[in-house]
């Protein structure tokens, strides 16, 4: 019989992140490394070590036990770590290229060894500064397409996907997206974070009673949906690319919820990106181009989605009822709308709640922000009032296009 003697957690810091790193034999030289911690430190620390002589480098990122956020700091389950790294590695199966190689994860340390993607940009940055990814609409709608489909009851054995559901219980996470997505930004809650001049706008979105009661439903399938593996937080700041390769990270709010969420939270940046080019392009013709090549993403992200996943519904589908006449077009309209409501929610939030995009707080001009800030608000009260009229992805389209 073996004693195990469990290392207690402790949080890394660039001299004592080397002993993780060590028994991997990835290095040839574990003295010579170089380290920094590149995280934005708001809930994990992530190094990067690089060996000068070898060019050899890795990621470690470890979750912190604390959320600090202004100034504030609360308690979060350290599991998240663990989800985010078996969530990395479920993605592996189904979709490698799209996803950092995982090497190794460390339950007690609350940390994952992963792939160092220093050559990738993170999309935010890279829609802010205009670049165009040709292969970007495709590679997100592959990872959807093979991640949800696969983690789903129409390829799982249910008894297979309910240990699934079991394995990603994520309900501290989960209880951030319900409180910062579906509840804080309608009420007037002190987590919201908007400037005095939109005070009118936001009291009025707290009492449109159409937009909370929808807003309601929306915060439900959340909360009970167990439909898929989600991501769960798959906004530009997750996606890292260069022009040819896309890669997704920091899974930590992966759980089993509705189908559209992810792919909501993706339209919802890059239509938040759509409003900020009124700033940062300052050419007329190159903005009008950014603005269709970002509707472009939106749509062909959608059709390849719809495509991947009626392939794989016909090619793997474990179910009879999946061959009955309709099934599928029901399906795909409901997350259709969820995507579209769950968009909504996003922009809202993004605007006034508490985490806010660098697209728009980043514009200067105080006066075009605001307006622009109106404008999204607009927007994301439309898309969740109105999600059950737009059946096509191209109604979506005009949509952003008529609010801005
Ligand atoms: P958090 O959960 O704290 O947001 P992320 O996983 O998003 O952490 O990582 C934060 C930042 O760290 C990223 O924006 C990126 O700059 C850097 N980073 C994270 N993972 C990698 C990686 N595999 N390779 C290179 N840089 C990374
Ligand atoms: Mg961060
Ligand atoms: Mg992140
Ligand atoms: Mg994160």
């Amino acid at each position: 019989m073996s004693l195990q003697t469990k290392k207690p957690y402790e949080a890394l810091t660039t001299e004592t992140v080397v002993q993780v790193v060590a028994p991997l034999n990835h290095f040839d030289d574990v003295n010579q490394l170089e380290i920094k911690e590149i995280g934005d430190g708001n809930l994990n620390y992530v190094f990067h070590l690089v060996e000068p002589a070898t060019g050899k480098s890795l990621i470690v990122k470890q979750a912190l036990p604390y959320a600090k956020v202004v100034g504030e700091s609360w308690p979060l389950t350290l599991d998240r770590a663990r989800i985010e790294s078996e969530a990395l590695i479920k993605a592996g199966e189904y979709v490698p290229a799209l996803v950092p190689k995982v090497y190794h994860t460390d339950r007690q340390l609350a940390c994952t060894v992963m792939e160092d993607l220093s050559d990738h940009l993170i999309l935010r940055k890279g829609l802010i500064q205009g670049e165009v990814y040709p292969k970007l609409a495709e590679h997100i709608a592959t990872f959807l397409a093979q991640t949800l489909f696969h983690t789903s009851d129409f390829f799982l054995h249910p008894f297979v996907k309910k240990e699934q559901v079991k394995a990603f219980i994520n309900p501290e996470l989960c209880k951030i997206t319900e409180d910062l997505v579906f509840t804080d930004p309608f009420f007037n809650h002190d987590t919201n974070d908007f400037p005095e001049e939109l005070k009118s706008s936001v009291e009025r979105l707290w009492n449109d009673q159409t937009l909370k009661r929808e807003t309601a439903k929306l915060k439900h399938a959340f909360l009970t949906r167990a439909e898929a593996l989600l991501h769960g937080d798959l906004h530009t700041g997750s996606i890292f690319v260069t022009t040819d390769s896309t890669k997704v990270i920091d899974p930590e709010f992966a759980y089993y919820g509705p189908i559209g969420f992810d792919i909501g939270q993706f339209f919802a940046n890059l239509a938040l990106s759509y409003l900020s080019h009124f700033h940062h392009s300052k050419d007329q013709h190159k903005r009008q181009q950014f603005q269709a090549y970002l509707l472009n993403v939106i749509e062909d992200t959608w059709t390849h989605f719809t495509e991947q996943f009626s392939q794989l519904w016909h090619s793997k589908g474990q179910e009879a009822y999946m061959q009955v006449a309709g099934v599928e077009e029901d399906f795909f309209a409901q997350v259709l709308e969820d995507a579209i409501g769950f968009a909504g929610c996003e922009v809202i939030r993004r605007t006034i709640g508490l985490a806010h995009v660098a697209d728009l707080d980043s514009i200067e001009d105080q006066a075009l922000q605001l307006k622009l800030k109106e404008k999204a608000l607009a927007l994301g009260s439309t898309l969740v009032r109105e999600r059950k009229q737009l059946t096509r992805i191209s109604r979506f389209l005009e949509t952003i296009r008529g609010v801005a």
